[in-house]
């Protein structure tokens, strides 16, 4: 079984990103620029916010970070993200989910105007992406045709299940499965025996967000499996340790390829949020172009 490694595939695309970078400051004389904000002490928020920093900064990017207190108004939380929507030198936007209780994140997320939304979660860019004019595409689902595409897994035609039916990844990997022209199916909750739906794909997307839930019996032989799960229980054989929605043990000597966790998707999430920034800005640097700017 091929095993696809999203930590190589990202370490390769950095390199290239790293050139577009260059290539940017040089036509440009400025960075792309991430802001990300992030509100209130969550220490699983704030280990995130620190590595899309490193990141952005390894990348030759510029950084903007701002830490905003857990009581803070919704109204003046948008007007941040407002005064980000106007600075020049930001290029992409992103707030750190999940937000404390009091403030609605689609209200906020959708504050973000979709020229900036590096995420693709905007109602604006979920559209584009849905009528067939992507701008971005939400990161994960993006980072999931990227690993198919590095590996050579041949996509159209073939019949693809996805397992999952979330805005932030099942409907939008759905979509980029069809616009890659396979036959998608999207399996959720309520979807009935599951694994005679997924044992009849090609390829099987799990992200369903159920610890190792997924087996041999859900995969017929020879299929291609991408894991976008991810756990860390805090209880059982698995305690303490990173873990997917696929017993991936159990695929050997049976699937043809699969991305293992951790090492399979998740590092593919950050390098396509990069990518994303680095494709806006360079969009934004055309509109401006055009406009005289
Ligand atoms: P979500 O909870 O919003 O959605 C889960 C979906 O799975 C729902 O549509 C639900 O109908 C479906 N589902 C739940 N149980 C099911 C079952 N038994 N059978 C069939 N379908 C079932 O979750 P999400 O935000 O889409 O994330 C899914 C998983 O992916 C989570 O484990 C999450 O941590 C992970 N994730 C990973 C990354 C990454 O960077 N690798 C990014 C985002 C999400």
């Amino acid at each position: 079984m091929l095993r696809m490694s999203g930590t190589e595939v990202a370490k390769i695309r950095q390199e290239t990103l790293k050139n577009d970078v260059q290539n940017f400051f040089a036509q440009r004389g400025r960075k792309p620029g991430l802001a990300v904000i992030i509100v209130g002490h969550d220490p699983a928020s704030q280990v995130y916010v620190r590595n899309k920093v490193k990141t952005t900064v390894a990348l030759g990017m510029e950084s903007f970070h701002f830490e905003l207190p857990e009581n803070i108004q919704e109204a003046d939380l948008i007007k941040k993200i407002e005064e980000l929507n106007r600075d020049p030198s930001v290029d992409g936007i992103l707030v750190q989910l999940p937000l404390p209780k009091h403030l609605r994140s689609d209200v906020v997320l959708e504050a973000i105007r979709p020229e900036k939304d590096p995420d693709g979660l905007t109602v604006g860019n979920l559209g584009l992406l849905f009528a067939g004019r992507k701008r971005v595409a939400p990161c994960t689902p993006w980072g999931v045709m990227a690993i198919l595409e590095h590996y050579k897994i041949p996509v159209a035609g073939r019949h693809a299940v996805v397992v999952g039916r979330s805005n932030i990844v099942g409907k939008p990997m759905a979509q980029l499965l069809l616009e890659a022209n396979a036959t998608v199916t999207i399996c959720h909750s309520r979807t009935r025996d599951l694994a005679a739906v997924t044992r009849s794909g090609d390829i099987v997307i799990a992200a369903a967000g159920q610890c190792r839930f997924m087996g041999k019996e859900h995969v017929a032989e020879g299929a291609v499996v991408v894991d976008v799960g991810i756990h860390r229980p805090e209880s059982g054989a698995f305690a303490g340790k990173l873990c997917g929605d696929v017993r991936y043990e159990e695929l050997e000597n049976w699937a043809s390829a699969a991305t293992p966790v951790p090492g399979g998707v998740g590092p593919m999430t950050i390098q396509m949020l990069m990518e994303n920034t680095v494709h806006l800005a360079i969009l934004g640097a055309k509109i401006g172009a055009n406009l005289g700017a």
